[in-house]
């Protein structure tokens, strides 16, 4: 038999499915998932592949929407729009803002699928903002019996709330249903700070800019800063100077220097100062998902937790002690970004409001020692990890770390009794 082949973003997931099926309507959806579950195999929804876990790792079926990506429907009066889960982000906020709509906030990428986004509660920054999966109002699965099912808070209340952040696990979502603001503007203003007056003015700072965040030099007391906030100003846009530090310093440079220090690593600390020095005071208008998302070229592995927000400054600063004491081999900076809390049984941010700490490791570079010890001090302040990036938790751990696990889990093997979209990653994470 003909076998595919299939891998993430980062090249850590790769695996040879015996088919990957691009389904071009809904029936189609139902179908695939019907014959799949009469012959006893494991089906998964693949968006981007923008994920670092196993989570749609099969040698069985993978399903991609890449062609369910369509426009349903825009009501700009109120302001909502029905997407196909398989639609792009970067196009889907194209679309929009032709309707003068725009999504209120985003991730620092906008490769995902808006299916996939939701899939693991992708989120950008704002202390005013929860995740992406607070922003969809309805969803519609085909579940594991290839029925079509609707739901939203109105309707089948129990089911959206758990699908909201499920992972591909209760069914695969075909249709989103997205609460919209009209579009706005944002100035973008970015500059160089000390860490240790960041991590005093940090709240502060993030109740006070719509969007703060900011990221941390491994071996430096630097940070970047980033505020954003909306305006009415004209558009300011410097094409020479945007292509300078988003193309050539982020990525091109960046991707330089980052193979030099895989090829050594202990040119890490030396090299995580030298791109410290670099960071220039920049500043800019547009629309606002021309801002939020940014051009990510340089692969890398992450890990990402998120912890309550008092507990944030203590968890950054015992990840810098750490590294400086340990000496680990780390040049990417440490990413610092504010959520709110929501009522997504499966998000992290569920119940408090949050701060999400990211750790990469460039493609190549063993990960594995740095990420451990980050996840240790993430465990000692209750971090919950991201579902798309790396993490070590058992079953039982998430158990104890999720107030409604098991409303979850109940939902998810009422709609799913055989287990048709468990692949062995999740039946370790949801059955231990
Ligand atoms: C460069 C980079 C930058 C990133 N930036 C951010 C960021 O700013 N914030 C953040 O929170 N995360 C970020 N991530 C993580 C990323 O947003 C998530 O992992 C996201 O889930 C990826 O979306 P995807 O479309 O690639 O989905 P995939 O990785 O393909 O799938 C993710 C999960 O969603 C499920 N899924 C996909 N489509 C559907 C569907 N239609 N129905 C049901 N389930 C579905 C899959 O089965 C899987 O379980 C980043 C990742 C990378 C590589």
């Amino acid at each position: 038999m003909k076998k595919h082949f299939w891998s993430n973003w980062s090249g850590s997931v790769q695996c040879t499915p015996e088919s990957v099926v691009l389904p071009r309507s809904v029936e189609e959806v139902s179908e695939i998932v019907r014959a799949a579950a009469r012959d006893g195999k494991t089906v998964r929804v693949a968006g981007s592949g923008h994920s670092f876990t196993d989570l749609v790792k099969t040698n069985q079926v993978i399903v991609s929407l890449d062609h369910l990506g369509g426009m349903v429907e825009v009501d700009t009066r109120t302001r909502e729009a029905t997407v196909m889960a398989g639609k792009k982000l970067y196009n889907l906020n194209d679309t929009l803002e032709r309707y003068g709509l725009h999504m209120e906030n985003l991730g620092d990428i906008n490769r995902q699928s808006i299916g996939g986004a939701i899939g693991t509660g992708t989120h950008g920054t704002g202390l005013a903002f929860g995740n992406l999966s607070s922003q969809a109002i309805g969803l519609t699965l085909v579940t594991a019996s290839g029925d079509v099912v609707e739901c939203s808070e109105e309707q089948n209340r129990e089911i959206f709330k758990a699908a909201q952040v499920s992972m591909g696990a209760l069914g695969i979502i075909v249709e989103v249903r997205l609460r919209l603001v009209p579009v706005y503007r944002l100035a973008y203003v970015r500059k160089k700070g000390d860490f240790h007056e960041t991590l005093q003015k940090g709240e502060a700072f993030a109740q006070a800019n719509r969007h703060f965040e900011f990221y941390l030099f491994p071996y430096t007391d630097t940070v970047q800063l980033k505020f954003l906030n909306e305006t009415t100003e004209p558009l300011m846009r410097h094409a020479f100077r945007k292509w300078f530090s988003d193309t050539l310093l982020e990525n091109t440079a960046f991707g330089i220097i980052s193979r030099r220090c895989r090829k050594k690593p202990e040119r890490c600390p030396a090299m995580a100062r030298f791109l410290a020095r670099q960071i220039t005071d920049t500043q800019e208008i547009d629309v606002g998902h021309r801002v939020l998302s940014t051009k990510r070229n340089v692969r890398f592995n992450e890990m990402e937790y998120a912890v309550p927000i008092a507990d944030g400054p203590k968890a950054i600063q015992d990840i810098k002690n750490w590294i400086e004491r340990e000496g680990i081999a780390v040049h990417f900076p440490i990413e610092y970004r504010y959520v709110k809390g929501d009522d997504i049984p499966l998000s992290p941010c569920y119940g408090r409001d949050s701060v999400c700490i990211s750790v990469h490791m460039f493609q190549g570079m063993p990960y594995e020692r740095y990420f451990e010890g980050c996840e240790r001090i993430f465990r000692r302040y209750d971090g919950r990890p991201h579902w798309g990036k790396m993490h070590n938790l058992t079953a039982k751990e998430l158990a104890d770390l999720y107030p409604e696990w098991h409303n979850f889990q109940q939902v998810r093997m009422d709609l799913d009794p055989n287990g048709v979209f468990l692949n062995p990653y999740l039946r370790s994470l949801f059955c231990g």
